[in-house]
């Protein structure tokens, strides 16, 4: 049956390859277990019950939440071939009968329901004679009081199981918090052997978080090397909303607005401009998303900071769901954490203290020196363990290196400490810098002796410094007041046991410009092709995605297909949509090809690179374990790679659980700041709860050990481990 399964997928779809756990969920499915599918969006769900859905004999069942959903899949479907059509309450009554009809003639394999519809009598009345083989349960977080869109009708679907005892049950979601998915689970009583979870690991989208410095110009730098191609600017207000597209369009972009505070009929025609590719940039609140199936959006920007990393991830998952290559920019202030504390302070108490930690997961993403995916995957619980994704900023920076800036901590700690721990940055700063600002000579700190000892660097620079130190652990800060106070280990370093390495320039590096290298297609033809597809959409009053995805366009200006049988080679490209369009795009490609004199090239000789592949990627982890395992020590690896400590360590860590062995050496203890009784403590906290996660340990030891400690000692413990088992 898997075989049949693949013969649809490339003869119906036009595509190549599975995508992760697709022909797993697929034949799951078509043996009839019940399955849940946990997926990021874009990860390509709706595959899974489509294609059981062409190989069942009998109906299947689709319940969506969303009437836009369900048309944008009846369209999809339709220009597939497929024969599917949805009932709800958007639904005319002709309409209605006429897609009744098509289900009595057996017309129709999939049939789109809303839940309230599929509740309703004389839709069981209906259906209950028909067979259904497969019941499916989109968009299934909607069954949980815990997820953010819980529909009460979702409850009963599982009892209408019983309408249609002999169809199977795939549940599908993108939700990724464990919480919800528990609950998902619960209420359908599933078996938890046919749960499926991909990675919530979106290779494909490249993600940039930089300093708010100048957001108008900064935006419009970014929107330029966009052009023609669609995207979503989102603000955390409405009226921010109204002023960028106003500016935006006295720039000459192509923009409209979208927040609640605009009438359905509006936001229902800017929505539509945008699916349609009429418009290109949506400047929206967090209003605008929901349901919208858009596969070639290319960039999302954050105007604002989201309020937490689930909505960030929510939001820039719209991004690239076609799996080529999507650029996201946050832009990042600490005046918009300033913003969004406002509004958590209107909260409950209790739930302050969740938004809370929530901004502060955030405000950790932001700052982060590692690969972006790894806070944020870890997040949702996910470990993600290769040291460089290349499809971040913090990744393609480089290794800068690090300096001593064990003098400014010192400076900036003792200036904490003196003005009493109840002063955030800014305000410690002005010390440092000798200013005369009124709250500075209120409190007489120009009396201290720290006054005036920092005026080497510019507050910008001070302000960079500051929360590096808050990152090390040197300082802990009050998420209300933002007051900062000294940490033990910050006592280390001022009584100069330990030493401080950081960076004294933040980097603003413009990484949206290697896409120009990746993606190598012949730009003239695919604006042709994509006016010619427009034109096709608006005829058959489709988007034009549903013609054929960007994916399709760029590989004809690729590969200059000239015959029937090349262009059928092409993603996308499956046998209906050849017979539909097929010719059109041929002619034209004919035409242009001949006057340019340009032959067919063998999609074969190359595949398209729509992410960096594994190849190109360093391994640096490999190259640090090696030289590590050769003798070096970690003293000269910090020196051979110009990296610091901290990074020395989490490439050997990698190295590590990718199962190759690391030579054990005492050098590990030299470098921690503990003392070997509270290195037991430590190793004894590893041994009850695990290595994989620090989290755990960090907060069972109080909060007294740094993340950096820890890293090291848990690499010293797994290094042990391994020599024992070798003995
Ligand atoms: P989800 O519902 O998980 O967000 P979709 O089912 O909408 O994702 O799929 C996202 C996009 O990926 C769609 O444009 C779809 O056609 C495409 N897609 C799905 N599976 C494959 C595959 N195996 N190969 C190529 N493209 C695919
Ligand atoms: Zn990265």
């Amino acid at each position: 049956m898997i075989k049949q399964a693949r013969i649809f997928l490339k003869e119906v779809f036009g595509y190549e390859e599975f995508r992760p756990l697709q022909q797993e969920i697929i034949e799951n499915v078509l043996n009839r277990r019940d399955t849940l599918v946990i997926m990021p969006t874009g990860g390509g769900k709706s595959l899974c019950y489509q294609i059981p859905a062409l190989i069942f004999e009998g109906l299947t069942v689709v319940v969506s939440p969303l009437i836009s959903l369900m048309k944008d899949q009846v369209e999809q479907l339709t220009q597939f071939g497929i024969g599917a059509v949805a009932l709800n309450s958007a639904v005319s009554y002709s309409e209605y009968q006429h897609n009744i009809a098509r289900i009595m003639r057996k017309e129709v394999k999939l049939v789109y329901l809303a839940p309230e519809t599929l509740l309703m009598q004389k839709t069981l009345a209906m259906l209950s004679p028909k067979r259904v083989d497969c019941l499916t349960i989109d968009e299934a977080h909607c069954i949980s009081e815990w997820g953010h869109d819980f529909r009460p009708e979702y409850r009963q679907i599982v009892e209408v199981r019983a309408h249609f005892p002999q169809a199977v049950c795939i549940a599908l979601t993108a939700t990724a918090t464990p919480r919800v998915q528990q609950d998902i689970k619960d209420c359908l009583r599933f078996k938890t052997s046919n749960e499926f979870i991909a990675s919530f690991n979106r290779k494909n989208l490249f993600l940039q978080i930089v300093r708010k410095t100048h957001p108008v110009k900064q935006t419009v730098e970014f929107l330029k090397k966009f052009s023609n191609q669609s995207g979503i600017i989102y603000c955390l207000a409405r009226s921010q909303v109204d002023e960028l597209t106003e500016l935006l369009t006295n720039d000459g972009f192509s923009v409209k607005p979208y927040h609640a505070g605009l009438s359905d009929t509006e936001r229902h025609r800017n929505q539509e401009l945008f699916i349609r590719d009429d418009v290109q940039i949506m400047v929206a609140t967090i209003a605008f998303g929901m349901g919208i199936n858009k596969p070639n959006i290319r960039f999302i920007l954050h105007y604002d900071l989201p309020k937490n990393i689930e909505g960030y991830y929510q939001q820039i998952g719209r991004a690239g769901r076609d799996g080529l290559r999507a650029d996201c920019l946050l832009l990042f202030s600490y005046a918009d954490i300033q913003k969004i504390k406002y509004f958590i302070n209107q909260k409950e108490e209790k739930e302050q203290r969740i938004a809370n930690i929530h901004l502060n997961a955030l405000v950790g993403l932001a700052e982060t020196d590692e690969c972006r995916r790894i806070p944020l995957l870890r997040y949702f619980g996910e470990r993600y363990s290769v040291p460089k994704c290349g499809m971040c900023d913090k990744c393609l920076s480089g290794e800068q290196p690090l300096v001593d800036v064990t003098i400014p901590a010192q400076k900036f700690l003792s200036c904490v400490k003196r003005t009493g721990e109840i002063f955030g940055a800014g305000h410690v700063i002005d010390v440092l810098r000798a200013s005369k600002a009124e709250k500075v000579i209120k409190f007489s700190h120009d009396k201290l002796s720290t006054y005036g000892t920092g005026k080497e660097y510019s507050k910008q620079q001070w302000f960079y410094l500051s929360r590096q130190f808050l990152h090390k652990g040197l300082l802990s800060q009050d998420m209300e007041f933002g007051s900062l106070k000294l940490t033990p280990q910050a006592w280390e370093v001022m009584q100069g046991k330990e030493q401080v390495f950081g960076k004294l320039e933040e980097q603003h590096d413009d990484y949206a410009q290697s896409q120009e290298k990746e993606q190598a297609y012949d730009r003239a033809l695919f604006e042709q092709l994509r006016q010619k597809r427009k034109e096709l959409a608006d005829k058959t009053n489709v988007p034009p995605y549903v013609i054929f995805p960007d994916n399709t366009l760029i590989e004809m200006a690729t590969f200059f297909p000239q015959s029937q049988e090349s262009l059928l080679q092409l993603h996308g490209v499956g046998s209906i949509k050849f017979e539909k369009y097929g010719h059109i795009f041929l002619e034209l490609l004919c035409q242009y090809c001949q006057t340019h004199h340009i032959k067919e090239k063998s999609k074969q000789m190359k595949t398209f690179p729509s992410v960096p592949s594994e190849r190109t990627k360093k391994h640096r982890h490999i190259l640090i374990g090696e030289d590590y395992n050769s003798g070096k020590s970690i003293k000269e690896l910090i020196t051979d790679f110009a990296i610091k400590p901290n990074t020395i360590v989490n490439h050997l860590y990698t190295y590590i659980i990718e199962g190759y062995s690391l030579r054990s050496s005492d050098e590990f203890l030299t470098l921690s700041a503990l003392s070997s009784e509270q290195r037991g403590v430590v190793f004894n906290t590893f041994d009850m709860l695990g290595t994989e996660r620090l989290r755990p340990v960090f907060e069972a030891l109080n909060e007294q050990v740094s993340y950096d400690e820890l890293h090291l000692l848990r690499l010293y413990s797994l290094v042990e481990k391994q020599e024992k088992t070798v003995k």
